[in-house]
């Protein structure tokens, strides 16, 4: 990111890795929804600008930095890529997502204000590595995020989600809501889907959701699954129809689950829109133990990313067509 709204692809001289640091060759590269935020929104006016965007990373180790013994070069892994302070005791038990001086750090993560993965090399700490040994690394980069996410964005609703017959309703089937279908139906939980787009619906059907509807058709396919409502609603689009419609589906005692950052606003008030015992969560990214956890449920063969490939020089059309709402899964670029 150069500027403002804009990204382009630059030459660089190849990193060298600190002490405590490796060097990746980079496999893989995710391309996020977040990525559009910071080049479009207000995060990156308090970044030094130039930045390597790519904060979803999956690479393999080509050069270890001193004191790095644990490590060997030619191992594949993926990065845990959320910053935090590193001596709060959030950060010493790797919940750096919840960092408790996020506000103050000069950036908010790797690719998002310090040099990430959408290139064909990056350095990285050695405590953000963790082993992807085995899998594709295409599936892998998307781990990091949109698999994170959405790992920390459904394990937060667990207690709800074990109630006898639970229903969770996924709003916004794209990177993450893709996913989030596959964990929730990986805990045999029932998923009513919605997404304003058609092929969408399609991809959500795929992951497993047992009825995929559009906007206007979510409150009678989700009565028609539970009466009562849903448990727990996930909106990973957070625009001010998505949260208005959430909020409308939700079971009275139900979990309100806003991961996107769609610019939408919600007023609690008592008595006001949630119904009684209604709990709101706004998850961020996920933390290192969390990432571990997602890479053993992707081994195991219970998580399959959906990914369209993109040459790294084609960067900035996977990135348009991702404003454009064309993409179907995760759109993810190879060097
Ligand atoms: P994406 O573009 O791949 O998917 C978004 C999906 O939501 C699309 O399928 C789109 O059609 C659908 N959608 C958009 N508005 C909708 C609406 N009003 N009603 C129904 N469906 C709607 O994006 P993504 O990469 O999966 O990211 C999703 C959101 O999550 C973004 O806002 C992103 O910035 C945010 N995000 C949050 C975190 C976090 O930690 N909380 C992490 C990563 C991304
Ligand atoms: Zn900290």
């Amino acid at each position: 990111m150069t500027a403002p709204g804009t990204a382009e692809l630059v030459e660089l001289p190849a990193p060298e890795p600190g002490p405590g640091q490796v060097r990746l060759d980079v496999l893989a590269a995710g391309v996020c929804h977040s990525d559009l935020a910071v080049m479009h929104g207000g995060a990156a006016a308090r970044w030094r600008l130039p930045f390597t965007l790519g904060h979803e990373t999956c690479g393999r180790i080509a050069a270890l930095g001193e004191g790095v013994e644990d490590l060997t070069v030619d191992e594949q892994v993926v990065v845990h890529a959320p910053f935090g302070c590193g001596r709060c005791r959030r950060c010493l038990s790797g919940r750096t997502n919840y960092c408790d001086h996020r506000a103050t750090l000069p950036a908010a993560g790797l690719g998002l204000g310090l040099d990430g993965g959408m290139a064909e090399a990056v350095v990285v700490d050695r405590a953000r590595v963790v082993s992807a040994a085995g899998l594709d690394p295409v599936a892998a980069a998307t781990l990091t995020d949109a698999g994170l996410t959405s790992f920390h964005a459904v394990d937060g609703s667990r207690v709800a989600l074990a109630e006898p017959d639970a229903l969770a309703v996924v709003i916004g089937v794209g990177g993450l809501g893709h996913l989030a279908i596959g964990l929730l139906r990986g805990l045999g939980t029932a998923v009513v889907a919605v997404d304003a787009r058609e092929e969408a619906l399609d991809l959500a059907r795929e992951c497993g959701a047992d009825v995929a509807v559009l906007p206007a058709d979510a409150d009678a396919a989700v009565a028609r699954v539970a009466s009562h409502g849903a448990d727990v609603v996930f909106d990973f689009a957070g625009a001010q129809s998505s949260l208005d419609l959430a909020v409308s589906l939700l079971r009275t005692a139900g979990e309100l689950v806003v991961v996107g950052s769609g610019g939408g606003t919600l007023t609690v008030s008592k008595p006001g829109v949630l119904p009684s015992g209604a709990t709101v969560r706004v998850p961020f990214w996920g933390s290192r133990p969390e990432l571990e956890a997602v890479v053993g449920v992707a081994r195991g063969g219970a998580l399959t990313p959906r990914t369209t490939i993109f040459p790294l020089a084609d960067a900035e059309l996977a990135l348009a067509r991702l404003r454009e709402g064309r993409l179907v899964g995760r759109a993810v670029l190879v060097p």
